[in-house]
Order: C-alpha cells, then sequence, then structure tokens
C-alpha cells in the first residue's frame, strides 16, 4: 500500500448553515423505498401509509410515473397501469394519507422506457441500435435522452404531475442512455437521427462504434440539459420540492446505493454506506446523503433479501456518517421475505426515538482522506485499506472527491493515497513559506 500522509496545520473555519435549505436539509430523515411493480397500482392506501407511519418512516419513495403511471394521466404516451383500478386514484389517495401522518412523499418517475405504443406513432423518440433496431426489454422500449420524448413529452408528463400533486419531491431513475440492458447485455451506442446530428455538430464526427472520452462528454452534456430543464420545471412548480436523481449537480440529494451484485468481483466492501455516505456529505456539505439501502440479493432475485446484518449494518453506517437513513423494497411492505424488513423497523424507530440528534448534521473531523480529487484516479485497494485502519481505529474523518475544500474548510492530517495532487502540494508549500518563512526558491 503506497500511503502519503501529509501534515498541514491549517486555521479551522466556522461553518454557518446555509439559508432557505430545504427540509432534506434541515429535518432528519428516514426514507423508506418502495419499489413498486405495475401490479402494485392496485395497493391500499391506508394500509400503505399505515405501514411506513408504524415503522417511523418519515419520507417515502414511491412509484408515480413514466413506464406506467399510479394515477389517471391525461398526457398522450403516458400510460395507467391496467392494475389501476377504474376511477381510482391511487397516488393522489396516497399522498393524502401520508401528509395526515407527517409523511414526505418523494414520487419516482423512470423515463427511460415506454410501451409499443408510444414506439409506433414516435419511433424518432427512442433509442436507435447501430442496425436501427430499438433496444426492447420486457415488451418496454428504450426512449433516447436526445429524442423528442425526453425533450419534450417527458416535460408535459412531469407538469402534470407537479401541477395536481402536492409531491414534496421527484426522484428519476435510469437517467439517460444506458449501454447495457437489465441482463447486462451491451446494446451499444444511440444512432437516432437526434444523435447523429448533434453528435455531428458537437464533434464534427459521427457516432463512434465504442463510447470513447469525447462521446461520454457528449452524452454526459445532453444528460445535464434534461437534467437541468427538469430541475427548472419542479423548482418553478413546486419551489419547495426536493429533485434527485443520480447526477451531483443541478440536484438536492447526492443519491447512491448500497447493494449486491452476484457477479461483483471479490471481497465485498462491509463498509460501503459509510463510504458512500460521508464521501457525499463532505464532497457536498450542501446536499443530502441518501444511500438506497437495497435489500435484494441482484437484479435476477429481486425478492430474496440480503443478510439482517448487511441491512443493520448499512443504517447505522448511514447514521454516523450524517445522511439519511434508507430502506428499500421491492413491491411493497407486505413482501414475503419479512427478514429485511423486521430489521429496519427497529432502527427506523430508535432513529425516530432520538431524531434531535439527527438532523443539520456537519462533520466536525479533522482527518481527511482524499478520493478521487483533483484529476487522479485513486486506487481501490489503497484506499478502501486506509479508510478501514481510520474507521476500525474511532478516528473521526472525512472523505472528499474534489479539491474545494481547499482554504475553505480546515484539517489537522490529510491522507492522500497514491501521491498527492498538485493543488494540495502547492498549498501546504504556501503554508509552509508563510509559517516557516521559507525562502527556497524552488517552492
Ligand atoms: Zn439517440
Amino acid at each position: 500500500m503506497r500511503v502519503l500522509l501529509s501534515c498541514l496545520l491549517l486555521t479551522p473555519l466556522l461553518v454557518k448553515p446555509a439559508a432557505g435549505q430545504g427540509w432534506w436539509m434541515t429535518e432528519p430523515v428516514r426514507w423508506v423505498q418502495t419499489n413498486l411493480r405495475e401490479t402494485d397500482a392496485a395497493l391500499d392506501p391506508v394500509r400503505h401509509a399505515g405501514q411506513l407511519a408504524d415503522m417511523r418512516a418519515n419520507v417515502v419513495l414511491m412509484g408515480m410515473g413514466g413506464i406506467c403511471a399510479y394515477y389517471p394521466t391525461r398526457v398522450a404516451f403516458h400510460y395507467p397501469s391496467a392494475y389501476l383500478p377504474a376511477g381510482r386514484d391511487m397516488f393522489g389517495d396516497f399522498l393524502r394519507e401520508a401528509h395526515a401522518r407527517h409523511i414526505r412523499v418523494v414520487g419516482r418517475y423512470d423515463l427511460s422506457k415506454t410501451p409499443k405504443p408510444a414506439y409506433d406513432a414516435h419511433p424518432e423518440w427512442f433509442f436507435r441500435k447501430a442496425d436501427g433496431s430499438p433496444v426492447i426489454y420486457n415488451g418496454l422500449y428504450s426512449t433516447c435522452i436526445n429524442g423528442g420524448y425526453y425533450r419534450g413529452q417527458a416535460m408535459k408528463i412531469l407538469a402534470e404531475g407537479l401541477e395536481r400533486y402536492d409531491v414534496d419531491g421527484l426522484f428519476f431513475n435510469m437517467f439517460g442512455n444506458q449501454f447495457t440492458d437489465y441482463d447486462g447485455k451491451p446494446v451499444g451506442l444511440c444512432h437516432c437521427d437526434a444523435c447523429r446530428d448533434r453528435y455531428r455538430r458537437v464533434s464534427g464526427r459521427d457516432i463512434p462504434d465504442k463510447p470513447d472520452d469525447e462521446y461520454r462528454a457528449f452524452m454526459n452534456a445532453c444528460a445535464r440539459e434534461v437534467s437541468k430543464e427538469i430541475g427548472d420545471l419542479i423548482r418553478r412548480m413546486r419551489p419547495r420540492a426536493g429533485y434527485f436523481n443520480y447526477m451531483q449537480d443541478l440536484t438536492d440529494g447526492i443519491m447512491s446505493e448500497s447493494n449486491t451484485a452476484v457477479r461483483r468481483p471479490l471481497p465485498l466492501w462491509p463498509l460501503s454506506a459509510s463510504d458512500n455516505v460521508n464521501r457525499a456529505r463532505n464532497s457536498e456539505p450542501e446536499k443530502m446523503a441518501i444511500d438506497l439501502n437495497m435489500q435484494f440479493v441482484d437484479y435476477w432475485w429481486r425478492f430474496a433479501t440480503v443478510p439482517r446484518e448487511e441491512i443493520a449494518t448499512r443504517m447505522w453506517q448511514q447514521l454516523a456518517n450524517g445522511g439519511a437513513l434508507t430502506f428499500e423494497v421491492n413491491g411493497t411492505l407486505d413482501l414475503q421475505d419479512r427478514q429485511a424488513y423486521e430489521t429496519a423497523k427497529p432502527i427506523f424507530r430508535w432513529a425516530a426515538a432520538n431524531e434531535q440528534y439527527y438532523a443539520g448534521q456537519r462533520s466536525a473531523a479533522r482527518v481527511l482522506l482524499l478520493g478521487d480529487a483533483g484529476g487522479r484516479e485513486v486506487d481501490e485497494a489503497s484506499y478502501r485499506g486506509v479508510f478501514r485502519l481510520l474507521t476500525e481505529g474511532h478516528l473521526p474523518f472525512a472523505v472528499c472527491d474534489n479539491m474545494r475544500w481547499l482554504g475553505a474548510r480546515g484539517f489537522d492530517l490529510v491522507v492522500a493515497t497514491d501521491g498527492a495532487p498538485a493543488q494540495l502540494l502547492l498549498f501546504a508549500c504556501a503554508i509552509t513559506r508563510s509559517t516557516l518563512h521559507c525562502t527556497t526558491p524552488t517552492c
């Protein structure tokens, strides 16, 4: 393990809480995600809200629209679940029941796929493989981030939802074009007319066979454009609502997942929740860390839970690092395998009983462990080794994957595995010169 330890004496700086922060920063957050199936459109809203209240959850992330709507949508090419009983508005009924129990509701949209009728009417809205064919998964057609669905129709869909429902936030799953499907099968890059035209304008090239740096930057910029448009819409229509997706900028929370995957290389990383939350809270201290605690083993075993200890460990790590306490289930809280739910429930209740300690937290750590900051890539084994060493030594520490803390937050010790970035060395040199009156000309 190659580790560089740099001792820096910096002036501590008091950080004032930012004014006008949303509920996700000012209230304790006990966040449950019920990742609803299409069939769950008929769930009993009173029972569902009662179960959440019983475990003392105060935020629920729940299916609202996108692939299928859980309310009687009237926007073209947006389809209510076939299981939504005639005349029922499940989402609206649930929202009322949840708010009556002081539970905030974050509506979940997935705009990455739609049923076939939208494709038949507007094939130009969809991801087109190099051979011209669409990407189809379980009968659903993948949309393209540059097509008319994301850039036009989706805004109408969201405007309807935001107008009708006083949601506390919106979350977006699978944002932007994916290079593989849910089976991990490569689908290549999108060759739709919108992608080809945009990419030619930006790069002067045709869509490459494989994603290179220029293409990845292009796709990130495209996703960012749409993400900004959605964020602007939410803030205009529901100014108090939070905006969440897996992109860090433009949103109100840093989303991550603590999960397992059967094909992931060993060893397991038992401090994954600590890592995700610590990094998020200290890299972007003005945003809440929401590390979704996925109860399932892998995509193909969505209703088989990981061991109880895995669920509990992640939850305590989330609390210890100042993030939202989270728990995710596929379907509803009536899931057959009760182990994960029965593990999560008493921890939620404990957090509720002690909630005065779990709002508005900020790290007071005086030790900093640098992540991928300053443009360098960190060797995972070295980084995790130091992370574990500091954790098991009970040394409070912050993780940061940018260098914006320099000059803004004081640390007594900075640990940079794999060498220190140039910015850090220059900063240390400046400190040395001013405190020791160093006159070395090469500094
Ligand atoms: Zn495209």
